[in-house]
């Protein structure tokens, strides 16, 4: 049984486990965190249900439907309840034409992905990593707290993972389901000046507050999926809205309301505390909204230099790297290298798995 090493344990990374698995080869997962998941993160507090990375993936994504039934959880997606999104020009709210509201905010999908909106699962997005872990055979490991420090050939063409904690491991192949700068530390004593350049990835953080508010306290129908903030008018790093409860089922319980302001912050503002951050989304909200006071609960997520920017440069770097790679049973898989959000990420990792197939 072939021994493969998958460092990184969010969607892309599990992706391959599950593929590998299926084949029966003997997978490792080591991931840093304290949990599987990555940027896929569902967290339920007093009958909310609170994403604090992402909340859906594209809709009518064949990869993330194929994905889920593999792990079991097909029937657990949920569509939209609404369409129509909104805009603020930071006087009013008017109304967008399918597609719009992604384009402003300028995701990196295709123009047809753009109008369909998004699709997640009944208990949120950790539910299909929680599938997916459920799925691994019992010699599947999977190791958190557990971030990979160094990656070196031994003798015989396998590789050497050391652990942060000392640990080392040896496999025949590994999968590189991690961040560009990770795979730039962690491939140049192997790959040299085509997995240095990596390091120079751009990538863009994120703070998302979910504002948790009764439904009456809410002078607005929230009969949308939410609005995005028109360039001009993005004051303290306010971008877009969600209407999560409006969205999604099952979001909030019944006469309350699940909002989500998504913030692009400087880099010190990252660490301002929840309480600043919360009042700051508050009052973002209710300018285009109208007055709503203090919310009931509020919740608040920070990603910093999570999302990945594919430009030319980037992709013409991650095919260089992969050539240098070719035949060295080293793949990359993940958002960060070939995939836009979740779809891409899943895409990415199927054909990583596909790469390291045997022959
Ligand atoms: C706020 C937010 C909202 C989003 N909304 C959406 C959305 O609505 N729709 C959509 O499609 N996408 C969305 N995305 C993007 C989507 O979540 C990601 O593209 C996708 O989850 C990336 O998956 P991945 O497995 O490639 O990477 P990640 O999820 O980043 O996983 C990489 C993993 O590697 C681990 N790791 C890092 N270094 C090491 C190391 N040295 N050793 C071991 N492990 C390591 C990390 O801890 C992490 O768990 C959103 C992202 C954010 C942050």
């Amino acid at each position: 049984m072939r021994q493969i090493a998958i460092i990184g344990g969010g969607i892309a990374g599990l992706t391959v486990a599950l593929r590998c698995s299926q084949r029966g080869e003997r997978v490792s997962v080591f991931e840093a965190g304290a949990e599987l998941g990555g940027q896929l993160r569902t967290e339920r507090a007093g009958g909310y249900l609170i994403e604090h990375g992402a909340e859906g993936f594209v809709a009518g994504s064949e990869a993330v439907a194929a994905l889920a039934m593999a792990a079991g959880i097909h029937d657990q997606l949920r569509g939209q309840l609404v369409r129509d999104s909104c805009h603020f020009d930071g006087q009013r709210l008017t109304r967008l034409p399918p597609g719009e509201a992604g384009k402003m905010l300028g995701f990196q999908v295709g123009s047809r992905a753009l109008g369909r909106g998004i699709e997640s699962f009944q208990a949120g997005m950790s539910q299909l990593v929680a599938a997916l872990r459920a799925q691994l055979p019992a010699h599947a490991e999977v190791a958190l707290g557990s971030p990979v420090a160094a990656l070196a050939r031994e003798a015989g063409g396998r590789w050497r993972l050391t652990l942060a904690s000392g640990r080392e491991h040896s496999s025949e192949a590994v999968v590189m389901a991690t961040s560009a700068s990770d795979v730039a530390r962690l491939l140049e004593p192997v790959a040299g000046e085509s997995a240095a350049a990596l390091a120079a990835a751009q990538t863009l953080s994120s703070v998302t507050v979910s504002l948790a508010y009764p439904q009456a306290a809410v002078p607005h129908p929230l009969d949308a999926t939410g609005f995005v903030v028109a360039d001009g008018a993005q004051l303290e790093g306010f971008r877009a809205c969600t209407f999560a409860s409006s969205k999604l089922p099952g979001r909030a319980p019944p006469s309350h309301a699940l909002l989500r302001a998504f913030f692009r912050p400087s880099g010190a503002e990252l660490g301002l505390p929840d309480a600043d951050w919360i009042q700051r989304a508050e009052r973002c909200v209710a300018r285009a909204l109208g007055p709503l006071g203090p919310a009931e609960r509020g919740w608040v997520s920070r990603w910093e230099r999570a999302l990945p920017v594919l430009d030319e440069a980037h992709r013409a770097r991650v095919a260089a790297l992969e050539a240098a790679l070719a035949g060295s049973g080293i793949v990359l898989a993940g958002a960060a290298f070939h995939g836009v959000g979740i779809d891409g990420a899943v895409r990415s990792a199927e054909a990583a798995a596909s790469a390291l197939s045997p022959a």
